[in-house]
């Protein structure tokens, strides 16, 4: 049952949400439900490509183009649990209720591409090995594996700034930086400042960039810490006043430019969306 409380919380954010570009989009219900990997394609030796499929995922909309959801795993042995019970928007709580032995681990990523008419989506993860559940998980992936999709939300509003727009992103925002690409329309002169890790873990951008009205920087991060190469980069390039930027990524990539961007260059932080994807050295959970 919806407490005072929770409306009044809902009601706040929600008028948040009105004013700022700078926050997710709200989906009004959440849902969740089984998925089975139908398909699994190695575009490159650290970037999968997994097919999932269900039939919930004919009437699933996203909201936007960097639409996020969650990946619930579980691991050998365990069962899926009932998602349609637990989906609210906390799943994370609702999972940690779960006895150990019996809960999944959760990951966020991009739907790369829907097709209802399939009842299918798209993921595409860059994998680093072992040190974390969902990387471990994709790179054990086969078709017909059961794991768990929890509706998320978008974050780049489409049509809502056009012009000159920033758009950062390292690896992992690889995939949501495509969509974005892919949908964002002929008002919108994208400037892209990618940091890729090394050459080929990523798919060719240039495919995409070709037809782009705006200009696009890849930067190799080398052996720096993530961010501190594309921020260099994007502090020494000569730019139009932005009306919009977007920065995902390792959580200090995402936080310096969103630094530069509101000190250096004077953008309004309800014009910059910026977000951690992962968190160097730890989980980000
Ligand atoms: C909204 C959103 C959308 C996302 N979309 C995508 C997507 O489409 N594709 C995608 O690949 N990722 C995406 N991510 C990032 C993905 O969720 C993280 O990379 C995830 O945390 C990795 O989980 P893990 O269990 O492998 O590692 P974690 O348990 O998070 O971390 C374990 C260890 O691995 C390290 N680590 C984690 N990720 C990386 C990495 N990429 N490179 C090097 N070391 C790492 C951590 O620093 C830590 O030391 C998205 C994240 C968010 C929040």
């Amino acid at each position: 049952m919806t407490t005072t409380l929770e409306r009044v919380r809902t009601r706040v954010r929600r008028a948040a949400y009105a004013r700022t570009m700078a926050m997710p989009i709200e989906r009004e219900h959440h849902h969740g439900f089984p998925v089975t990997v139908t398909d699994v394609v190695d575009v490159t030796p650290h970037y999968r490509r997994l097919t999932l499929a269900a039939p919930q995922l004919r009437e699933y909309r996203t909201l936007g183009p960097d639409e996020y959801f969650g990946l619930v795993m579980p691991q050998p042995g365990q069962e899926l649990p009932d998602l349609s019970r637990l989906a609210g928007s906390n799943l994370r709580g609702a999972l940690g209720e779960l006895p150990e032995v019996e809960r999944p681990d959760l990951r966020w990523y991009t739907v790369r591409r829907h097709r209802p008419e399939a009842g299918e989506v798209d993921v595409e993860v860059v994998t680093h090995g072992d040190d974390g559940p969902g990387s471990s998980w994709v790179r054990r992936a086969q078709a017909g594996q059961l794991a768990g999709f929890q509706t998320g939300s978008s974050c780049y509003r489409l049509g809502s700034a056009a012009g000159d727009q920033v758009l950062v992103a390292d690896e992992t925002a690889f995939p949501a930086l495509c969509g974005i690409l892919e949908q964002a329309g002929p008002g919108v002169r994208p400037h892209v400042f990618l940091e890729v890790p090394g050459p080929g873990v990523l798919p060719d951008l240039t495919p995409l960039a070709a037809g782009l009205a705006g200009t696009v920087a890849v930067v190799d991060r080398g052996d720096r810490a993530p961010g501190q190469a594309v921020t260099e980069t994007l502090a020494a390039a000569d730019l139009p006043a932005p009306t919009f930027a977007w920065a995902c990524g390792e959580k200090e990539l995402a936080a310096s430019v969103r630094r530069h961007l509101v000190s250096e260059r004077g953008m309004d932080k309800r014009r910059v969306y910026f977000c951690g994807y992962w968190i160097l050295g730890r989980p980000r959970g």
